[in-house]
């Protein structure tokens, strides 16, 4: 194998952390979000190899996501639920592709009920804004909102769900208030299967799992409470190859300008790997690599280069391959090193540039 950056997806680990969450989530269906390309790691095998392991509803974002999932589902009857919800102009395609929209207003009910009219009975989903003030239709609509979706006849609701603001911070008073005004809202839809969790809220307890839970980042490896947590596995690991060694006295700099001076004679590996491969330059006073089982602290981050300190690592040969990202160097950790980000946003920003190798059966 040709020394270069790449990025490895773990099928068996994303494998092993849905069966993870499915027991956490005692009892209450797993509903895999696999927005945003599976977070980037690639929705076709990410979701085949979860409809395998028994995933049957599937969350996007956007309408294009939803016929991207379908098309890599192919024949397979999975449930695509689109959390943008209907807008405007997208009825058609929702139908075509077979998908359900995520509803989050009175007006998007009336035109899927419209549609229903002309394309026969259609599944549905509502979302109530419990909290959060993104998307989703007041709790004190729900009782108009049962009306109209009761009156359109051919309209068959699927789900009730809200999302939850605060949950990785199970302290938080918000929690239970939104979880209060969540059981309000799906009172008005007796019978129909409710969802409010998604990966931080399955850990909030029983109260807040309903009928389907909704998990994303932990399904990639992210701890559900946005820092490392032991029962979940890498999914992404990137490596890049050493490019070469560099000795660097006291006072020399690397890279451009000042963003590094040596603050004694150094060792300095030099790796294929930079901003372009979705390791944020703000890292590079902040960020470590792992070689030959060692830290490797950053020292600069450039768009194709990254310097790492090797005075930990033993010997270094170009070829060698560093860990960016993977079971040493922690998706949460590089989310903290990163400052105000999480960990979803490290992933969806590893980039196409590295070569994506999938393990495990897809
Ligand atoms: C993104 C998203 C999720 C998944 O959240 P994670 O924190 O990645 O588990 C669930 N529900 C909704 C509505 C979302 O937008």
């Amino acid at each position: 194998m040709i020394a270069e950056a790449r990025l490895s997806v773990d099928l068996d680990a994303l494998a092993h952390n849905f069966a993870q969450l499915r027991a956490d989530a005692a009892g209450a269906e797993a509903a895999p979000v696999v927005k945003a390309d599976a977070y980037g790691l690639g929705v076709g095998p990410v979701a085949r190899r979860l409809w395998a392991e028994g995933a049957r509803r599937f969350f996007v974002a956007r309408l294009g996501e939803g016929e991207a999932l379908r098309a890599a589902l192919s024949d397979r009857q999975a449930a695509i639920l689109v959390l943008d919800g209907l807008v405007d102009g997208a009825a058609p395609r929702m139908t075509a592709a077979g998908l359900t929209p995520v509803l989050t207003t009175l007006e998007q009910i009336d035109a899927w009920s419209a549609m229903s009219g002309l394309a026969g009975p259609l599944p549905c989903a509502l979302h109530f804004d419990t909290g959060m003030n993104r998307l989703g239709l007041a709790v004190e609509s729900a009782i108009e909102a049962a009306a109209r979706v009761e009156a359109a006849k051919s309209l068959r609701p699927q789900l009730v769900i809200s999302h939850l603001a605060c949950a990785a911070q199970p302290d938080d008073r918000r929690n239970a208030l939104q979880l209060q005004a969540f059981s309000q809202a799906r009172s008005a839809f007796p019978g129909v299967p409710a969802s409010l969790a998604a990966s931080a809220g399955i850990y909030l307890g029983p109260d807040y799992r309903f009928d389907v839970v909704r998990p994303g980042i932990s399904l990639y490896g992210g701890g559900p409470r946005e820092m490392p947590d032991s029962r979940f596995r890498a999914v992404a690991t990137l490596l890049a190859p050493v490019l070469q060694v560099r000795d660097i006295a006291a006072g020399e700099s690397v890279g451009y300008g000042t963003m590094f001076t040596a603050p004694r004679a150094m060792r300095i590996a030099i790796l294929g790997a930079g901003y372009a491969d979705g390791i944020l330059r703000a890292l590079h006073d902040q960020g470590t690599a792992c070689l030959n089982g060692r830290r490797a602290p950053f020292a600069i981050v450039t768009m194709d280069m990254i310097g790492v300190d090797i005075a930990d690592c033993g010997v270094v040969r170009p070829g060698d391959m560093a860990e960016l990202l993977g079971p040493n160097v922690l998706l949460d950790d590089v989310a903290a090193a990163m400052d105000a980000t999480v960990a979803h946003e490290v992933l969806v920003r590893l980039s196409r540039r590295a070569e994506k190798v999938l393990i495990g059966e897809v």
